[in-house]
């Protein structure tokens, strides 16, 4: 069982599921399709112990089971309640001096943006952190927000690419990265607007890079302009398998990427949750690591599943329980 503890200086990433329903057109196509690949096989008694995770197939009696900390079942469907159980034990440890990083984790379709971003309507996590934050503090608030693709690190509140750069201790930093104060839910969400407008406009001629990159929204929080600590929410780019899907040239190339910087994630993730002293964490081998160096010790992966989709749950999950 691993609990958050703002005061505890060990590293825990928890690594919980969601599964999305159905979506109407999705139930309405066929009944056969309408039953969910994904299932929780023992609830346990106590939120905080290990659940098991079955995922089976339902054309072959093909079925894989995996533990993971937690699970949000298709019929739970309540964001509200993920947000108060998972996400803000992590906010009094920004507050307080650390940083922490939630990741949405999943297939293109599985709910990663629905979860993190939501709309104005219906708020995601990101949403529901800044109001947390800014109702918990008088200090400096401030948003970036950016996204990697194919390796490069793009400014998503001005237009521009952004380089990593090292400070004498060897603490990676992101050069000039813009940072916009809020004080509002209003200035939230209109930074928002601008940067995932800029997100779906930018890298003209492809069409929907947006779920082929790691969208990072970044809330800090500083006093005296020193930083306190700050909350990493990021949106990951779809981690379909490409030997299944198909893709060539460009695509193949961008998704090698998305899948080396998912598999080094998934690395660090490990090494952090299984630390003898020893071992040397592998922070350097994607750009996604490289830059979260200081904010992994405290995290949170959603793995996101389609409940309409075997092949895709089933890799979601394999590597979901391959990170703890
Ligand atoms: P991803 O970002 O992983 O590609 P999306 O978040 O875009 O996936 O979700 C795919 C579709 O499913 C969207 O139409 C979204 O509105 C819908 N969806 C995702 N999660 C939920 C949910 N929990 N409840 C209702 N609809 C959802
Ligand atoms: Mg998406």
């Amino acid at each position: 069982p691993k609990k958050h503890s703002p005061f505890n200086l060990t590293s825990i990433v928890r690594v919980i599921v969601r599964v999305r329903p159905f979506l109407p057109h999705e139930i309405s196509r066929s009944s056969d399709k309408a039953i969910p690949c994904v299932s929780v096989l023992d609830l346990p008694l106590q939120s905080d112990s290990e659940v098991t995770v079955s995922v089976k197939d339902p054309h072959s009696c093909r079925n894989e089971s995996y533990k993971l900390d937690s699970f949000y079942g298709e019929k739970d469907n309540n964001l509200r309640r993920i947000f108060e159980r998972e996400v803000m034990p992590l906010v009094p440890a920004v507050l307080n001096g650390y940083n922490a990083t939630v990741f949405a984790y999943g297939a293109t379709g599985s709910g990663k943006t629905f979860t993190m971003q939501g709309s104005e309507e219906l708020p995601g996590l990101m949403a529901m952190a800044a109001a947390a934050i800014l109702s918990m503090t008088e200090k400096r608030v401030e948003i970036s927000y950016y996204e990697i693709y194919m390796e490069r690190c793009y400014d998503l509140l001005e237009e521009k690419e952004i380089t990593i750069l090292e400070d004498k201790d060897g603490r990676p930093h992101l050069k000039n990265l813009v940072k916009i104060p809020i004080h509002s839910m209003a200035d939230f969400h209109e930074t928002m607007r601008r940067g995932t407008q800029r997100r779906k406009i930018a890298h003209t001629g492809l069409n929907d890079v947006s779920s082929r990159s790691h969208g990072v929204l970044v809330i800090s929080v500083s006093e005296n302009s020193s930083l306190i600590g700050k909350l990493n929410l990021i949106d990951l780019a779809g981690n379909e398998d490409n030997r299944r899907s198909g893709n060539e040239g460009v695509r193949l190339v961008e998704s090698q990427k998305i899948n080396q910087s998912l598999f080094a994630l998934s690395n660090v993730i490990y090494a952090l949750n299984n630390k003898s002293s020893q071992i040397r964490i592998p922070y350097r081998e994607s750009k996604l690591t490289r830059i979260l160096q200081d904010s992994l010790n405290h995290a949170l992966m959603v793995a996101c599943l389609n409940p309409g989709e075997y092949e895709h749950s089933a890799h979601t999950l394999r590597l979901a329980a391959r990170s703890r």
